[in-house]
């Protein structure tokens, strides 16, 4: 099969690449490189079965070009990464909603199997416990930018449903929750990659807010599996499915297991969200997916739990360098 990844040297992309690679599909990939990095695709290459374009999906020629010569489209380009879409709201929502509109008529013109990459915040701030993909979403004021990440996603897959239903588009939709794994970047802020290089850097490592709110991590190679299978799978057309882990644990009980596990010597410190993020900021108190959909539909099931992935994602820092990096703010 030919595969297109819209976001592919991501770093959800370049797993799903490896994946797709690994079971003998050709890869073309597609991607600005405004969160991504040629590092993610570097050892692509060399296969003749993997293709690049270094270009953004507003390229409405090249993108057709490439869509035409797919057979199934994996869409991830999105502007990502809760910092940011704090210091960057109006590239969130263009790029969310602007980007994902053009991949997908451009998909609808041929009919090409895609998958659309959301994400677990457009559950928004709904405490309900676990999330299931029916679940209503519940989110903040306009004024708190936050949200307009969660807005943008929720409009792409009402975009994304709505050629299913109108185009007979065969659409599949993945919210992913917090997906971790190596050659994540915590320049956009996600927990795992800045704990790991704080911990590593002697500390301290800075949680935000009082530590006490919750995430279920998964592994890229779980999740990047489940984007495959769903598309796979012809009974999920036209559906939503969350995909994720279910082992739920604090970013204070997550700081202190990093912190154990490298070298031991670095202190946590407490941040105010105001200051790590800007003022009124929100944040969500706990956030477990429900995965019976994605188990019941494809077999779906998280296989590496949290004390194994930050040694993997460890292993793969200390490998890199001999030197600690820089301590993040
Ligand atoms: N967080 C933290 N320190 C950091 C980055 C994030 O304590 O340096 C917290 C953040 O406030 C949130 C959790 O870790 O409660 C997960 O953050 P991330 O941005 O990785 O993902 P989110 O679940 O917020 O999308």
């Amino acid at each position: 099969m030919k595969v297109l990844i819209t976001g592919g040297a991501g770093f959800i992309g370049s797993h799903l690449t490896e994946h797709l690679l690994a079971r003998g599909d050709r890869v073309a990939v597609l991607d600005d490189l405004s969160t991504g990095a040629m590092a993610n695709i570097e050892a692509f290459k060399s296969n003749t079965k993997f293709s690049y374009a270094i270009e953004t999906i507003f390229n409405v020629p090249l993108l057709a070009e490439m869509v035409d010569n797919a057979d199934a489209i994996f869409h991830l380009a999105a502007a990502v990464g809760v910092r940011l879409i704090i210091e960057s709201p109006t590239r969130t929502i263009e790029t969310n909603i602007g980007g994902t509109e053009l991949v997908l008529k451009a998909a609808a013109k041929k009919l090409k199997p895609i998958f659309v990459a959301s994400t677990s915040e457009v559950y928004g701030k709904s405490t309900k416990v676990p999330f299931k993909e029916d679940d209503d979403l519940v989110f903040g004021a306009t004024t708190k930018s936050r949200w307009s990440y969660a807005a943008s996603k929720a409009v792409d897959e009402f975009l994304a449903l709505a050629y299913a239903k109108e185009k007979k588009l065969p659409v599949v939709i993945g919210r992913l929750f917090n997906t971790v794994g190596p050659r994540q970047t915590g320049r956009y802020g996600m927990v795992i990659p800045r704990f790991i290089e704080q911990g590593l850097a002697g500390g301290p490592i800075s949680v935000y807010g009082d530590g006490e709110q919750t995430r279920c991590f998964g592994w890229v190679g779980d999740v990047v599996k489940g984007m495959a299978d769903l598309l796979g799978c012809e009974k999920a057309e036209g559906g939503v499915f969350n995909l994720g882990a279910t082992e739920e644990i604090t970013i204070n009980a997550l700081a202190a297991k990093v912190a154990a596990k490298t070298g031991g010597k670095a202190k946590i410190e407490h941040v105010p969200y105001e200051k790590a993020y800007e003022e009124g900021f929100e944040d969500m108190k706990r956030r477990v997916p429900s995965i019976e959909k994605a188990a019941k539909f494809i077999g779906y099931k998280p296989t590496v739990g949290i004390d194994e992935i930050l040694e993997r994602v460890i292993e793969t820092y200390r490998s890199q360098t001999t030197r600690p990096p820089k301590p993040r703010r």
